[in-house]
């Protein structure tokens, strides 16, 4: 559209959009202002946004939720997925098998980052999403936690040969 176009509407419309604004503006602003929970949002979105100025720009390290994959399974992880019973496989001693460690991690680092950028669906998109998927991997009958019944048993890493000479 060419400017000489613009112009042309802004001459025929001009006058009767400049009444129409002046008219229903303030109105408008007044509802958009009485907006439950406004101030609210706009102080989490600002907060939110320098968060991530702060991390992206400045370097700054990120606030977590959870110190660590520790404090993530005892205030979270424990809460949200409880005993099933006789079943379930788990150990107390979670922490010293390496693998169920590592997931574990891996589910908390996740969670960070979801907590980032939606705190409001972070727990939602969390369960469905990853611990749904990770949790019964951990408790079912191919837990690496399995043997452990009576007390327990540390797991094995895979066994890995060294590298033949010529395989890379
Ligand atoms: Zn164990």
């Amino acid at each position: 559209m060419s400017h000489l176009f613009d112009k042309k509407i802004v001459e025929a419309f001009g006058e009767t959009l400049a009444a129409v604004a002046k008219e229903s503006l303030p109105a408008a602003v007044e509802d958009v202002l009485a907006t439950p929970g406004l101030t609210d949002h706009l102080a989490r979105t600002v907060e939110r946004e320098v968060q991530r100025f702060a991390e992206t720009e400045l370097g700054v390290p990120p606030i977590l939720r959870f110190t660590d994959e520790f404090a993530f399974f005892d205030d979270y992880l424990r809460l949200a997925y409880e005993s099933t019973g006789m079943s379930q496989k788990w150990c107390s001693r979670w922490w010293a098998h390496r693998s169920v460690r590592f997931r574990i991690r891996s589910m908390w680092l996740a969670y960070e980052s979801l907590v980032r950028r939606d705190p409001a669906t972070c727990d939602e998109v969390f369960l469905r999403t990853i611990g749904d998927h990770h949790m019964p991997l951990l408790t079912g009958e191919r837990s690496p936690m399995v043997a452990c019944t009576s007390g327990h048993q540390p797991g094995k890493p895979l066994k890995s040969d060294p590298i033949e000479e010529g395989t890379l």
